[in-house]
């Protein structure tokens, strides 16, 4: 396992009500993505490196102030299974006591499988049909690595949300319901739609909606 100290995070917040359900949690935002979405608006978190990082041992203080206060912690990005310190820093942070969430576009479905039994609660972007990926992320091949998460999440059985975001340009709305049924298709999963916030887009060709 790598050690913890090696994830990379570009930003923290100290304690929301929406990312984690039915709790409060502090979000870790870890750096770095091998996408490209058209309608992302975390174009800092992109890049693997950053001069805006913030050091692990500066979150782990954070969270050690807020124990009894906090319920879960939140691994968010950018795509934090990217970062190979992932793993060591669930652990670190379960055995503070926090419950542990995910946020991830599903594009490691091997490194995802090895982190569920870690985790109790995953946010797993399902994007559009797999062959409409590539237009919208960028990057060939990450519809089926995502799809091949959700099928893992669906029988691990674990609590998740799958999360679509529309935006009428990438996902017309003739092709939801294709979309809608594909996606229960996987089994007893839980989604929703997500409003496409179509300011500050990495593609600023895309038209506010
Ligand atoms: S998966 Fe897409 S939306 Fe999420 S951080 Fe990466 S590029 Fe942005």
């Amino acid at each position: 396992m790598t050690n913890a100290s090696e994830i990379t995070v570009g930003g923290l917040v100290p304690m929301t009500t929406v990312d984690y359900p039915d709790a409060l949690s502090a979000v870790v935002f870890c750096q770095g993505c091998p996408l490209r979405c058209r309608y992302c608006h975390n174009a800092d978190l992109l890049p693997r490196r950053s001069t805006q990082t913030i050091a692990w041992q500066e979150v782990l203080a954070l969270l050690e102030s807020r124990r009894g206060l906090l319920d879960a912690v939140v691994f968010s990005g950018g795509e934090p299974t990217q970062q190979l310190g992932l793993a060591d820093a669930i652990d670190t942070v379960r055995s503070m006591g926090f419950r542990i969430g995910l946020h991830t576009a599903g594009i490691y479905p091997k490194r995802l499988k090895r982190l569920l039994p870690l985790l109790d609660w995953v946010g797993l972007d399902i994007k559009a049909m797999p062959e409409d990926y590539p237009s919208l992320t960028g990057m060939a091949g990450s519809g089926d690595l995502a799809w091949e998460s959700a099928r893992l999440l669906e029988e691990s059985g674990l609590p998740h949300e799958l999360r679509t975001t529309l935006h009428p340009e990438l996902i017309p709305p003739e092709e939801q319901p294709r979309l809608a049924s594909a996606i229960q298709s996987l089994g007893e999963v839980h989604h929703v739609w997500q409003t496409c916030n179509s300011t500050h887009c990495l593609d600023m060709t895309l038209r506010h909606v």
